[in-house]
């Protein structure tokens, strides 16, 4: 039996490598860590702890602390943020060592054939699979609110379109839209990039930084865990399996809500006094004004609006999973496959309705919780999965 992955991030490469440990014909498409390099921007840090940003490998010896060990480093540890380069280099490191030899080809399409699959790709060759596992992450499902349509592509672009967020900024005047983490610190290296202006307008109440670590503090009852403190963290880190067990609806509700928009504790100080951060902020109308800049009316929650320019507004407004983006899809093939809200209903072993076609990552997260949002959760859906495949490969 041969298993196609396609995606080669954090979730498809662990699959990958626990595949191999266990004897199954594996092949891996996709440009490794290609969402990391190209999707996000120079300069960030990761928002997960260093215990929380390792992939998972069927063998002890290759976390992120073995690779910063291996190349000289002294290993980051408790609240030190990780480093987006640190990070990707870590998933070549684990590449070269666990998963050489990834086909660095995208998949083009997928249909049904006899009890199987048969994958199209860019560059060569038509592939046959008994299996297809989705590890394709969260680029395609970029959200830019309707209201942001009408300004034209030149004044208006998602945070996932920029690896360089100095390239955007220098001596411009830039709005960032969103509450959440990748908009507060968008906002930060486009002020330290030489951005003439930044503001953050949120939509949240409230924008949430966590609490700075307190070293000595006595601790606190609540639970801890890698992905962070609190009851309903701690259980969603714990729990995956459990969670399944939870009605849809519950489900859908809090694998967006636990681990919700909130900024690193970093962040603070880098915005403090210099970038402004209005929150509670509706978008009722974008336009392109006659001068060529974005001209738009925001809203506060006292019905108070207010007229903002810019020369470029940046969408830091996240991702809606919806399987209707995956275009490499055939219909034959998406039809088949039942959704609750756009997002694929997926059994225990994360199988969807198709048959052998799996998905795992992010998209998993309304089944298996928050976890799966994150790289952390990476070692239960690998070790599952894995052991799924397996067992169907022995027949
Ligand atoms: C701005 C931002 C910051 C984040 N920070 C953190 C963090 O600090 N800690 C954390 O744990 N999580 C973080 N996340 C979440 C993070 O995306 C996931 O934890 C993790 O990357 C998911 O891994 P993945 O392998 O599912 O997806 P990805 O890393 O997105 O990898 C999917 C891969 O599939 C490839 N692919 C897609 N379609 C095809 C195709 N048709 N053919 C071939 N290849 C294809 C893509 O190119 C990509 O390389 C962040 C997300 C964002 C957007």
């Amino acid at each position: 039996m041969t298993v196609a992955i396609v995606g080669a991030g954090p979730y498809g490469l662990s699959l990958a490598a626990h595949l191999r440990q266990l004897g199954v014909t594996t092949r891996v498409f996709g440009e490794p860590m290609e969402s990391w390099r190209r999707h996000m921007p120079v300069g960030m840090l990761l928002k997960s702890r260093p215990v929380a940003s390792s992939l998972a490998a069927p063998r002890p010896g290759y976390t992120l602390a073995a690779f910063q060990r291996a190349r000289g480093e002294r290993p980051l540890t408790g609240d030190q943020p990780v480093p987006r380069d640190t990070f990707v280099d870590y998933g070549r490191w684990f590449v070269d060592r666990l998963v050489p030899d990834v086909e660095r080809v995208r998949i083009t399409g997928i249909e049904p054939a006899g009890h199987g699959f048969v994958l199209g790709r860019d560059d060569g060759p038509e592939v046959e699979a008994d299996a297809v596992v989705l590890a394709t992450g969260l680029a395609a499902h970029r959200f830019v609110p309707a209201v942001l349509e009408d300004l034209g592509d030149d004044l208006v672009s998602h945070s996932a379109e920029h690896a360089d967020l100095a390239e955007l900024g220098a001596d411009r005047d830039i709005v960032v839209i969103g509450s959440g983490q990748s908009a507060l610190e968008s906002a930060a290296l486009l002020h330290e990039g030489g951005a003439a202006r930044v503001r953050v307008f949120g939509r949240a109440d409230r924008v949430r930084f966590a609490a700075p670590p307190e070293p000595g503090r006595p601790r606190r009852l609540t639970p801890d865990s890698p992905l962070g403190a609190g009851w309903t963290v701690a259980a969603a880190a714990r729990g995956p399996a459990a969670f399944r067990l939870l009605p849809s609806g519950v489900r859908a509700d809090l694998a967006r809500r636990i681990l919700g928009p909130s900024a690193a504790w970093w962040l603070r100080d880098r915005l403090d006094g210099r970038v402004p951060v209005r929150d509670a902020q509706t978008i009722t109308r974008a336009r392109r004004a006659p001068d060529g800049r974005a001209r738009m009316l925001l809203r506060d929650r006292t019905g108070y609006q207010r007229e903002v320019h810019a020369d470029h507004v940046l969408a830091a407004t996240g991702y809606r999973v919806d399987l209707a983006a995956l275009d490499f899809l055939a219909p034959a093939v998406r039809r088949r496959i039942a959704t609750v809200r756009g997002l694929p209903a997926l059994a225990a072993s994360f199988e969807t309705t198709m048959p052998g076609l799996y998905v795992t990552g992010p998209p998993a997260a309304t089944t298996f919780g928050p976890l799966l949002r994150f790289v952390h959760g990476t070692e239960f859906a690998s070790r599952r999965l894995a052991a799924v495949l397996a067992a169907r490969s022995r027949g």
